[in-house]
């Protein structure tokens, strides 16, 4: 039985939420604050059972320190932006508890993905004899253990993999991003990169594209980009030769973002405007759909995997794990599209991982540092199935 504090209350928030009250044999109480309280009072009332809503700015270390020493939580859940990771991490030091997020932590004026600046806790995180649990989305999260679970059950060496992300799904507005537009965009247009022969290579944003054949959806284009799961899987990932992340766009989604980067919208310098600063991607968040409330008319599904080639026994071997996920359903269950969905679960499953002490040592660590078997096994029982398909490769 735990007390978990969850930070931010967004499309991923409202998931880890719905989950976690779902699972009340280890989430015995659960506090949300965020930034707006009403958020949290919205996804309070629409559970079935009672929860405790907060204000805070968690940006403020002394306010998440006064936070916690409020409700004293077991551990805290960020799903708030990448941009609170460090001050939240700074206030669980303080007060000596177990932290978990889902994206690393990004400086707010460059648009840049590291974990240098969470890796630094390290030491900090050891002596205090606490643990940061760090990406326990879908990607990264899932897509990590995905390949810790193909290290230890099906190759001797894996020489590449190819994580692949496709959402097949159509929310019917003429543009919208699944998440939190602001990281999404950050994300996107920021230069490609992929990890081969032990050297980083740097592309033009969207510059590489092929179709991949998803299982159960179909064929789609997709593009290279970077994604910060690369980082740390090329470190834990016996052998590997090469690494690769792909998603999906539609044509439509394609050219809305060419002509708002043209225009200088999706830009995160700030610029005057009726003698106040704005920057413009944040004023382009305000007036795009808030990614949560996506949910209510989306239609098909999403496939997320990653596809292997290595070396077994002496023998080469491809093979892809997945799991797809329908929007309608998730939509059902939750209120929220496959998106939120397939991030908050895995969130909750981190947190109960760490709260049942299955992973537990105090440190930074990441997904694949763990043993994946109960992860998967979770993940089976908690809404995100996955399955196997053998001799898959990117072109068949
Ligand atoms: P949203 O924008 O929907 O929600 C973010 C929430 O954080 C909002 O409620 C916001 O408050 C709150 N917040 C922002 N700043 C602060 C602050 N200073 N103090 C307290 N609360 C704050 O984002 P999503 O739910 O779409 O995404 C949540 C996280 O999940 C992001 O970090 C995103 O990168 C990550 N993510 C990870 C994925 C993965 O697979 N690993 C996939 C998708 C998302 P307010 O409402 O007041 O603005």
């Amino acid at each position: 039985m735990a007390k978990v504090l969850i930070i931010g209350a967004g499309g991923v928030s409202n998931v880890v939420v719905h989950k976690c009250a779902q699972v009340s044999e280890v989430f015995d109480e659960i506090v949300l604050a965020s930034r707006t309280k009403s958020k949290c009072d919205t996804i309070a009332a629409s559970l079935s059972r009672p929860i405790t809503s907060e204000q805070v700015d968690a940006d403020n270390v002394p306010q998440m320190v006064a936070l916690i020493k409020k409700h004293k939580p077991d551990l805290v859940l960020n799903v708030a932006l990448p941009f609170q990771d460090l001050p939240i991490m700074d206030a669980c030091l303080e007060t000596g508890v177990d932290y978990l997020d889902t994206a690393n932590y990004e400086p707010i004026d460059e648009a840049k993905f590291e974990y240098k600046w969470q890796w630094a806790y390290q030491d900090r995180f050891k002596e205090k004899g606490i643990m940061a649990l760090l990406g326990s989305g879908f990607d990264p999260g899932v897509t990590n253990v995905f390949c810790a679970y193909a290290q230890k059950h099906f190759f001797d060496e894996i020489y590449t993999v190819d994580i692949v992300d496709c959402n097949a799904g159509e929310h019917g507005h003429p543009f919208a991003t699944n998440f939190n537009p602001e990281i999404n965009i950050r994300e996107i247009t920021q230069k490609g990169k992929y990890w081969e022969n032990g050297q980083w290579k740097e592309i033009d944003p969207m510059s590489i594209s092929l179709d991949v054949d998803y299982p159960e959806v179909g064929p789609r284009r997709s593009y290279l980009l970077y994604h910060e799961e690369l980082e740390s899987l090329v470190k834990h990932i016996k052998g590997l030769k090469r690494i690769r992340f792909w998603m999906t766009f539609g044509q439509a989604y394609i050219t809305h973002l060419q002509v708002l980067q043209n225009v200088g919208m999706t830009s995160i310098v700030p610029v005057e405007y009726e003698g106040r600063k704005i920057v413009p991607l944040q004023f382009l968040k305000a007036v795009l759909p808030d990614p949560g409330s996506l949910g209510t008319n989306y239609k098909g599904k999403t496939c997320i995997g990653c596809i292997f080639n290595g070396v077994k026994n002496s023998q080469q071997k491809n093979l892809m794990i997945y799991n797809v996920c329908d929007h309608a359903e998730c939509y059902k269950e939750t209120g929220a599209q496959a998106v939120s969905y397939t991030t908050g679960v895995p969130a909750m499953i981190g947190a109960k991982m760490m709260l049942t002490g299955q992973w537990k040592k105090p440190g930074v660590w990441h997904m694949e540092q763990f043993d994946p078997d109960p992860f998967m096994e979770a993940l089976n029982k908690y809404g995100l199935p996955w399955k196997i398909l053998e001799g898959k490769t990117l072109e068949n």
